[in-house]
C-alpha cells in the first residue's frame, strides 16, 4: 500500500501546497481520500487524470470536496468521450453539494461522471482495501477512515476535535495521517504589533469540536498506538516547527510533517515504512 500525499494545506490552499487530498494505492487500483481546491492540478504529478477508480469524500467542506467540480468537467468533456462512472463514496448530500458548487444549472445538463455512495459507520470493500469509516468530532458530519491491505493499516482523522471514534480507528495502524490545524495556547501572547504600527490582537481561541493541536494530534497517536504520526491539514500561518514540536511533547514515536509529494511506502509485515521523500 502506497500512501502519496497530494494536498496538505489546512482549510486554504497554501503557497506550497493544495488542500487536502491524498491518493491510496495497492495492487493497481487508485483511491482518492479527499479532492480539495487546487488538488487536481497536483494529482496529475503522481496519477493520470483519468486513473482514478475510486473516491471518498471525508466531509463537504470545500478544501476537501470543491476540486470534485473540476473532475466532473474533466472526465465528462474528456476528448475522446465521458470517461466510465467511478464510485464516490461521502456523507449524504454530496451529490447535491457538487452539482452546487458546479453551478445547477450545468451540473443537471452534464451527464453523471459519478456514482454516489453514502457512508456509514462500518467495514467495506473498496477495490482490495478494507475500508472502516465512523464519524468524527467536525460541525459537518465527518468522516474519518482506517484502510487496510496486505497485513498494513492506515488511519485517516480528516478534520476533527478531540475524537474517541479516531483512536478507535487508529488502534495499532502503521501510518496515522492526523490533522494539527490548531497551535497551542493560541489564547497566550497578543501578536506582535504589525509593521505598519497597528495594534497588537489577542490570537483567537481554539473553538471545541473543530480541529486539533499538535499535541492534541500526538495525544491521539499515542492512545492508539500508532507505528508512526503523519501531521496533515497544516494550515499556511501556522509555525510547522512548532506544530511538530508540540506533538513530539506526547507522542513519542516516529514524527513528521506532511508536505505535498511525500510518499510513504506501506511495506508488508515485517517490513518497515519508509518515506521516498
Ligand atoms: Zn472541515
Amino acid at each position: 500500500m502506497r500512501l502519496t500525499v497530494i494536498g496538505c494545506a489546512g482549510s486554504f490552499p497554501g503557497p506550497d501546497s493544495p488542500a487536502s487530498a491524498y491518493l491510496v494505492e495497492a495492487d493497481g487500483f487508485r483511491m482518492l481520500l479527499d479532492l480539495g481546491n487546487g488538488a487536481l492540478g497536483g494529482l496529475q504529478r503522481h496519477a493520470g487524470l483519468f486513473d482514478i477508480d475510486a473516491i471518498c469524500l471525508s466531509h463537504l467542506h470545500g478544501d476537501h470536496c470543491l476540486d470534485m467540480a473540476a473532475y466532473w468537467v474533466a472526465r465528462t468533456y474528456a476528448p475522446d468521450g465521458p470517461r466510465p462512472r467511478i464510485p464516490v463514496y461521502g456523507p449524504a448530500g454530496t451529490a447535491d453539494r457538487l452539482a452546487g458548487a458546479q453551478g445547477t444549472s450545468l451540473a443537471q445538463a452534464m451527464p453523471p461522471a459519478f456514482d454516489f455512495e453514502t457512508l456509514v459507520p462500518g467495514a467495506s470493500r473498496i477495490g482490495p482495501f478494507k475500508v472502516t469509516v465512523d464519524h468524527v468530532n467536525h460541525p459537518v458530519e465527518t468522516f474519518a477512515f482506517r484502510i487496510e491491505h496486505g497485513g498494513r493499516a492506515l488511519a485517516y482523522s480528516a478534520d476533527t476535535g478531540e475524537s474517541d471514534a479516531l483512536v478507535r480507528l487508529a488502534r495499532g495502524a502503521d501510518l496515522l495521517l492526523c490533522e494539527a490545524s490548531f497551535a497551542d495556547d493560541p489564547a497566550g501572547p497578543p501578536d506582535p504589533a504589525g509593521p505598519s504600527g497597528s495594534p497588537a490582537r489577542p490570537r483567537q481561541p481554539n473553538p471545541p469540536g473543530m480541529h486539533l493541536t499538535g499535541s492534541q494530534a500526538g495525544g491521539h497517536a499515542a492512545r492508539a498506538a500508532a507505528g508512526q504520526l503523519v501531521l496533515t491539514h497544516l494550515v499556511p500561518w501556522n509555525d510547522q516547527a512548532r506544530t511538530l514540536a508540540e506533538a513530539a511533547g506526547t507522542f513519542g514515536g516516529p514524527l513528521s510533517l506532511a508536505a505535498a509529494g511525500r510518499i510513504f511506502e506501506l511495506a508488508g509485515p515485517g517490513e518497515n515504512i519508509h518515506a521516498t521523500r
